[in-house]
């Protein structure tokens, strides 16, 4: 029964932001709705804490750089702003600095940007605003509400699109990988070094063959990277409000045993310390895979089938994170801002990276377990929210993406963790000398530490599973469990497993909200039209 006041009627595994945005949308319907989280505070990758305690650093040890986070339907419909979220996004959204004092630079204005790509090659800056032209409507018609909405079966969607002319162009673009994408529209090294980078932060793998239009979408896309004031925590206290607003619990420190399942229907939660918790109408799990469908349920409610390829949904080889978070007296202050004076306000910074050949380079070492030559970026957040230090102190942030076996086994970080931490405080101290003596405290995460925090991000990939094709859209995490059901009737994925992936986007969250409430025969007036109606428009 919806709403009986007394005990649950869904119960939500993880209390992240995807589970928090699932569940506020499902309390507005009139369900009433517990998250249940492991960790002792509910976000999931929306975290800041202060380094050391007391001092008044705060740290964003996950997400900080979240794109369009103000443009996101939910952002509006569950009222943030009012519970306390805000947002910046500094105009030079991205600079990429080069080992010969030069910068490629991605502004809010994409005007700005074709001018600053112009510098390293006029027919490149061409080809951008020719892509960006062109990919505008493919944007804004199909990609932008594709990932607000379930997705539909491969053939259902190709036989749309090859109903329209843009639809038709965006099947064509497809068909390359980003690299060929690259290599065969633009000519500057580190012009194509700059546009892969970007690729490779969604951790599409630059050589496969169906995401061709990735780096066309990114140039057309008006998403810029925007940060959270008062640290990334503020989204998630915002989020909880909300939820909470709309009659929901979380309880934290909890972490579940098993999902119940009688008579093909997931009835509760039984935790570790042994609690039944009981859902009336479904239990919805933002966790990975593994964990859901090997770890939680017992293997008699599973057919073999499922059990396999939940055990072999594969995760991003490219995703693992190393981060250097340091405290400071004074900002960076990087030697190309000596003639590129704009640079003294530039958001995300990337440095190490000048020629599209080292990611061949990255990748090998990837591959090995070994270390590449560093390439890393990463922003002083302070530089625009002053609420993140002490008065006139500052914090900032380099992250490089590094193999989560390191020498084969992850559990060699633990030794290597802090030699490299100097090999990237040095390498950031040749782009800003300043930074010989600006440091008061520094500290380093590895794979290992995103791991064991957040479990559900298997092998450290913060994306929570690989982008190929055989686990996107309808099909991602896996064939029989895409687009939110689940083989359980009443069992539902909300997490970044699901489509459309990783990152503070709530997109996962806000479209398993959709595929739940019409199985429930709720409609509500926050949902978007059907996907089907806006791709076959031409
Ligand atoms: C170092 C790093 C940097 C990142 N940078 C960015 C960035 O700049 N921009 C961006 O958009 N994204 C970034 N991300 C990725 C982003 O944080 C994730 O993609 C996002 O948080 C996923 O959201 P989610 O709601 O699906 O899951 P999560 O945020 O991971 O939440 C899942 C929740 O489930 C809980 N949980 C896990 N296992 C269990 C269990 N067994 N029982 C109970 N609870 C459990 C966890 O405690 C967590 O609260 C970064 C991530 C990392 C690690």
């Amino acid at each position: 029964m919806i709403g009986d006041a007394a005990g649950y009627d869904g119960i939500i595994l993880g209390a992240g932001h995807n589970a928090l945005i699932l569940a506020a949308y499902l309390g507005r319907a009139g369900l009433r709705m517990l998250a249940i989280d492991r960790a002792a505070v509910a976000g999931g990758g929306l975290a800041t804490a202060e380094y050391p305690l007391g001092s008044g650093f705060l740290h964003n040890p996950h997400a900080f750089f979240q794109r369009a986070v103000t443009a996101m339907p939910w952002y509006s419909d569950l009222d943030l702003e009012r519970r306390g979220a805000s947002y910046i996004e500094p105009e030079l959204n991205v600079a990429l600095l080069t080992r010969d004092g030069g910068a490629l630079e991605w502004w809010t204005d994409i005007e700005r940007t074709i001018a600053s790509v112009a510098q390293f090659s006029r027919r490149d800056a061409a080809t951008l605003r020719r892509w960006h032209d062109e990919f505008v409507p493919i944007v804004q018609q199909i990609l932008g509400p594709e990932n607000r909405s379930p997705p539909l079966p491969p053939t259902q969607r190709r036989a749309l699109l090859e109903r329209t002319p843009s639809g038709r162009r965006l099947l064509e673009v497809s068909a390359a990988s980003p690299l060929e994408f690259v290599q065969r529209e633009f000519e500057h090294p580190t012009v194509m070094a700059g546009l892969l980078f970007f690729n490779g932060l969604r951790e599409v793998d630059m050589r496969v063959r169906g995401f061709g239009h990735h780096i066309a979408a990114l140039i057309a896309s008006p998403a810029k990277a925007q940060m959270s004031r008062g640290g990334s925590a503020a989204l998630a206290r915002a989020l909880e409000a909300a939820m909470r607003a709309s009659g929901g619990e979380i309880r934290l420190l909890t972490e579940p045993a098993r999902i119940v399942v009688e008579d093909s229907r997931a009835i509760g939660i039984e935790t570790r310390d042994g609690e039944m918790i009981r859902a009336r109408t479904l239990i919805a799990s933002s966790l990975n895979p593994q964990q859901t469908f090997r770890e939680l349920l017992d293997p008699s409610a599973v057919p073999a089938e499922i059990r396999d390829r939940a055990g072999r949904f594969q995760y991003n080889l490219l995703a693992p994170l190393f981060a250097l978070h340091l405290n400071l007296h004074e900002t960076p202050q990087y030697q190309a801002a000596a003639t590129h004076f704009e640079l003294a306000q530039a958001f995300m910074t990337i440095i190490g990276l000048d020629r599209v050949d080292q990611f061949f380079e990255i990748i090998r070492h990837h591959e090995a377990g070994t270390i590449p030559p560093t390439v890393m970026w990463g922003a002083c957040p302070t530089m625009f929210d002053s609420t993140q230090a002490p008065a006139g102190k500052h914090t900032a942030f380099m992250w490089e993406k590094v193999p989560y076996r390191l020498e084969g086994d992850a559990a060699n970080w633990e030794r290597a963790r802090d030699g490299h931490g100097r090999v990237m405080l040095d390498l950031w101290q040749q782009y800003a000398p300043n930074l010989r003596d600006a440091v008061i405290e520094s500290f380093v995460r590895s794979p290992l530490d995103i791991e064991r925090s957040l479990p559900n991000m298997r092998e450290a990939d913060l994306l929570v599973g690989a982008f190929t094709n055989d686990q996107i859209g309808y099909h991602r995490p896996f064939p029989g469990a895409g687009a939110y059901r689940t083989h359980i009737r009443n069992l539902y994925l909300c997490g970044s497993s699901s489509h459309p992936g990783g990152n503070i986007t709530g997109l996962p969250g806000y479209n398993a909200a959709q595929a739940i409430l019409g199985d429930l025969g709720i409609r509500a007036d926050w949902m978007p039209p059907p996907i089907t109606v806006g791709l076959a428009a031409p």
